[in-house]
């Protein structure tokens, strides 16, 4: 098989998109406006770090962790592995370790989120998250980089800080917000490159993959 075309797997940005719950929304106002007769368009906003597809660094949820600005490029360059999980409500143990993962691998879980919790702007509570154990398992494999479909790599009722901590205290890189609807399950190469915010905790990033023949 022939290398691929990129396949833009970012979310898009707009006013009005799904957020997490009591984090800021993203917000892009016009400061200067053509329509409105100044000499160009300007954009001014406001957000969280983590709206759309971004990355999380371990300084999220590790005190004295790396930041953001300090992700080697390598967490988001390189081969990745796109897996299909069948499960509607978690990512089981079970389902990811019939696929060897390997210290260093970068995976990125495809759920049923791709297609359905991003369908709407409104926040989905039930999407399919990583619970702690599957972290633990992912952690003990010496991955490099996890990537999940939809705004958290734990779920929004349970798994939230433990699921973040096993994955970021094991030195994990993590991208959150994924849309891999159009992407099917295999090898690929990514490109995710978050924003250099200093100090920050996350930022929100770029990402693309493009298909490479399976090993
Ligand atoms: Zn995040």
């Amino acid at each position: 098989m022939m290398t691929g075309e990129w396949i833009d797997v970012s979310a898009p940005l707009y006013n009005g998109m799904v957020h997490w719950p009591g984090d800021a929304p993203f917000e892009r106002a016009l400061t200067l406006s053509l329509d409105r007769g100044d000499e160009c368009n300007l954009s001014e906003l406001s957000t969280t770090a983590h709206i759309g597809t971004h990355m999380d660094a371990p300084s999220h949820f590790v005190a004295g962790g790396h930041t953001i600005d300090r992700m080697p490029l390598t967490a988001g360059i390189g081969p990745a592995r796109v897996i299909a999980i069948e499960d509607q409500k978690v990512i089981r143990i079970e389902e990811v370790e019939r696929h060897r993962l390997q210290k260093g691998d970068r995976v990125l879980f495809k759920t049923i989120n791709s297609a359905r919790a991003w369908a709407t702007d409104q926040f989905q509570e039930n999407f399919v998250h990583i619970p702690e154990p599957t972290a633990n398992y992912l952690a003990r494999c010496g991955v490099q980089t996890v990537g999940v479909d939809y705004l958290s790599v734990g779920g929004y009722r349970t798994d939230g800080a433990g699921t973040h901590r096993a994955l970021l205290g094991a030195g994990i890189w993590i991208i959150e917000g994924l849309k891999l609807r159009e992407v099917e399950p295999g090898d690929y190469e990514l490109i995710c490159l978050p924003l250099k915010m200093v100090g920050a905790e996350g930022a929100p990033a770029r990402a693309v993959l493009r298909r490479v023949p399976s090993k």
